[in-house]
């Protein structure tokens, strides 16, 4: 016993989240009290099957990005659980915590690049850092470069990108592991409409591969318009949770990106999405 037991925790060490039918994310009663007494969650509980694509939305101050740092370990519930993949991470030894991490991805507002590395090196640093082999980095680097339509900015350096540009090497640097669930907080807060519907396809694309997507975005119209589930938070608690009607799981990424752009009406020729070489 003792022995398969070890077996079983070592299959874990290699990816803890990626098997298993308990669901991606729970979050049972859990409510956050800031030190000082502010109260930015209270008696939260949700749950978010593998698989699924899902909206945060509410007001600025609401609890989105609480809720996001509570889901990676970089914030303890003041009371309630909050469980990954059917484990507490609450009760995870400091140690297990990267290896959390590493399952998870997880994209900013503000994109967070290394500004001395250039495309490649930015996304090929999220590797190294997990010790991945040589080989793998030349394998997995450009192979996620072509799926965010980046193939041809490999050698730029953050500050020659535009916005959406860097946003989607942040994309690629969270997504290059595979992690079987990806966080994006406010992903397009500062992009232009029409690159943020290259935001979202990819963000879709990458739902598409089996990787669960769990996007906060402030952007009512695309919300409306990608046709997703939407759980929205106000003053700390949640106030709804719904699927669209319209939800239709068998979009591909580039009809949802004509239905996009035609329902929020731009043209294909403004956006940076469509690229040739696109994976999936
Ligand atoms: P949102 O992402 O929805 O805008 P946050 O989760 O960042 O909201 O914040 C929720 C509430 O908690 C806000 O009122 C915010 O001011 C407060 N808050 C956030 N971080 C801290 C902190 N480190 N210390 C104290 N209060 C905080
Ligand atoms: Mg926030």
């Amino acid at each position: 016993m003792a022995r398969l037991r070890r077996h079983r925790s070592e299959a874990d060490e290699q990816a803890p989240l990626r098997r298993g039918p308990a669901p991606i994310i729970e979050l049972d009663d859990v409510t956050k009290v800031y030190p000082g007494g502010h109260l930015a969650l209270e008696r939260t509980s949700l749950s978010i099957a593998r698989g699924e694509f899902v909206f945060l939305v509410g007001p600025t101050g609401c609890g989105k990005s609480t809720l996001i740092k509570l889901l990676i370990r970089d914030l303890d519930p003041t009371e309630g659980e909050v469980r990954i993949a059917g484990r507490n991470i609450g009760v995870m030894s400091d140690k297990k915590i990267p290896l959390l991490r590493r399952n998870i991805g997880t994209v900013f507002q503000d994109f967070k690049l290394l500004p001395d590395r250039n495309v490649y090196d930015n996304v090929a640093y999220a590797l190294q850092v997990i010790g991945a082999s040589r080989t793998e980095i030349r394998e997995k680097v450009p192979e996620t470069l072509r799926l965010v339509g980046l193939s041809t900015k490999v050698h730029s350096y953050p500050d020659e990108l535009s916005g959406g540009e860097q946003q989607r090497v942040s994309v690629a640097r969270a997504f290059v592991n595979h992690p079987p669930l990806l966080l994006a907080d406010e992903p397009s807060g500062n992009l232009d409409p029409v690159t943020s519907i290259g935001i979202m396809q990819l963000l879709y694309r990458i739902n598409r591969t089996g990787t669960t997507v769990l996007v906060v975005t402030h952007d009512h119209s695309m919300v409306d318009k990608m046709r997703r589930r939407v759980i929205e938070l106000y003053e700390g608690r949640i106030v709804r949770d719904e699927t669209s009607g319209g939800y239709d799981s068998d979009e591909s990424t580039n009809e949802f990106a004509m239905r996009m752009r035609a329902e929020m009406g731009v043209g294909p020729e403004g956006t940076t999405n469509g690229h040739s070489d696109e994976l999936i």
